[in-house]
């Protein structure tokens, strides 16, 4: 998978595999699981724009569940604009 790195100065990093990573342009190729760990630090995944990791969406007004439809997909409730 690919991730972008937290910031633009971290141009290499440690996976939890031991397996050290080279950002190229600021994006590193991983394995699914180091990947995620790195997300989890502050790592985000590319958009397939490739300009902005989160795409505008709405957010349930009831339960709070960010959603891209207007209508919530776990509890049916109407969703706003976030
Ligand atoms: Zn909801």
């Amino acid at each position: 998978m690919r991730v972008v790195a937290p910031a633009r100065a971290v141009a290499e990093v440690d996976g939890l595999s031991g397996r050290r990573y080279r950002a190229q342009d600021g994006i590193y190729e991983m394995s699914d699981r180091d990947g995620r760990a790195l997300v989890a630090l502050g790592g985000s995944v590319p958009s397939l724009a490739g300009a902005t990791s989160r795409r505008a969406g709405y957010r349930c007004a009831a339960c709070g569940f960010g959603s891209f439809f207007t209508t919530c997909s776990r509890c049916g409730g109407t969703c706003i604009k976030e």
